[in-house]
C-alpha cells in the first residue's frame, strides 16, 4: 500500500505540462496545451493538457486522467510503478533505493544525434520513437536504429549511458534520462557539472610575510594569474611565493573560514582573502566573534 500522502506529494510535485511535455511537442492554445494524441493515431491535435487541472485529456479516443494516469498509458505500468515513476521523475525518492528495472536503450538518430531512454515495455516504446511520438528529440531527429540496450537495468542506469554518450560524441548530440530536454543548457551538462569541480579556495605565502586567500570556480587558472602579477592589487603589491593551502570546494563559505583562521594565524594585517581584498581594511569583526 502506498500511503495516500505520497501520492498527494507524487501529484502536487508533477507538472503534467513538463511530464507530457517530455514525450511529445506542445503547443499553446489558450491557458492550456495541446497535441497530436499519444495512444491513438491522428493528423490533427485532440489531446489538451491543463495546468489548470493538472490533467490530460484526449477528445479522441477518450484517454485522460492526472498525471499517473498519463504514465501509466505512456509507458503502460501499474499504478504503483506509474507513482514511483513519478517520484523519481521529482526526485522524491532516489533511483538506488528503488527497485524499479527495465530496458535502457540507445537510438541512433538522423544528424548524428543519440537518445538515450528507459522503459518498461520496450517495443511499444521503439514503435513510439519511429511513429515520431516518443520524444521530442526523437521528433526532430528521427530514428535509423537501436544501437544497443541493456534488459534488466536499474532506471537510473538511463542518466549513466546519457553521460557516457555525451563525453563520447558532445553534449549537444545527444539526450536522454535527466537530460532529455530539447532545449538543453550548457550549464545542466554532466560536462558543465564536472568543470565545476574546478572550484576551489587557496592560501598563498606572499612576499614580506603577506598572505592572500582566493577563491574561484577554475581554481589552477586563477592562481596562476596572481603569479603572473594579473591578480589582485594586493598580490601585485606583495607577490606570491609559493601555495601554502589548496581546498577543492564549491562553497564560498570555505574561502571566508580559511581567510579567518589566516588571518588569526598570520595576523589579520597581513591577510587579504574573501570579502576582505582592499589594500587597506578594517578589522574583521568577524574574528572577535570566533
Ligand atoms: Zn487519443
Amino acid at each position: 500500500m502506498i500511503p495516500d500522502e505520497f501520492i498527494e506529494e507524487v501529484l502536487a510535485e508533477t507538472d503534467i505540462v513538463a511530464l507530457v511535455g517530455s514525450y511529445t511537442e506542445l503547443k499553446k492554445v489558450g491557458k492550456d496545451y495541446k497535441t497530436l494524441c499519444l495512444f491513438h493515431k491522428e493528423k490533427t491535435p485532440s489531446m489538451t493538457i491543463s495546468p489548470e487541472k493538472q490533467i490530460f485529456k484526449c477528445f479522441g479516443c477518450g484517454a485522460g486522467g492526472n498525471a499517473i494516469e498519463f504514465m501509466k498509458r505512456i509507458e503502460r505500468k501499474n499504478y504503483p510503478e506509474a507513482i514511483y515513476s513519478l517520484a523519481l521523475r521529482i526526485g522524491l525518492i532516489e533511483a538506488e533505493i528503488s527497485d524499479l528495472t527495465g530496458t535502457v536503450y540507445v537510438l541512433k538518430l538522423q544528424e548524428d544525434k543519440y537518445y538515450i531512454g528507459f522503459s518498461q515495455n520496450f517495443d511499444a516504446r521503439i514503435k513510439a520513437h519511429q511513429s515520431g511520438n516518443g520524444a521530442i528529440w526523437t521528433k526532430k531527429y528521427q530514428m535509423i536504429e537501436v544501437l544497443e540496450y541493456f534488459e534488466s537495468v536499474p532506471f537510473d542506469m538511463e542518466n549513466e549511458i546519457t553521460q557516457k554518450y555525451m563525453s563520447r560524441y558532445g553534449w549537444r548530440n545527444v539526450r536522454g534520462g535527466n537530460y532529455a530536454f530539447k532545449y538543453l543548457h550548457y550549464d545542466q551538462t554532466p560536462e558543465a557539472l564536472h568543470r565545476k569541480k574546478k572550484d576551489g579556495a587557496y592560501l598563498l605565502l606572499l612576499k614580506e610575510g603577506k598572505y592572500y586567500v582566493g577563491f574561484s570556480q577554475d581554481m589552477e587558472a586563477d592562481i596562476e594569474r596572481q603569479f603572473a602579477g594579473k591578480g589582485l592589487a594586493w598580490t601585485k603589491k606583495y607577490p606570491p611565493k609559493r601555495v601554502i593551502q589548496k581546498v577543492k570546494t564549491l562553497n564560498i563559505e570555505t574561502a571566508m573560514q580559511l581567510t579567518l583562521q589566516a588571518m588569526k594565524d598570520y595576523g589579520w594585517e597581513n591577510v587579504r582573502g574573501y570579502r576582505w581584498t582592499a589594500d587597506v581594511i578594517q578589522k574583521p569583526k568577524e574574528l572577535d566573534l570566533q
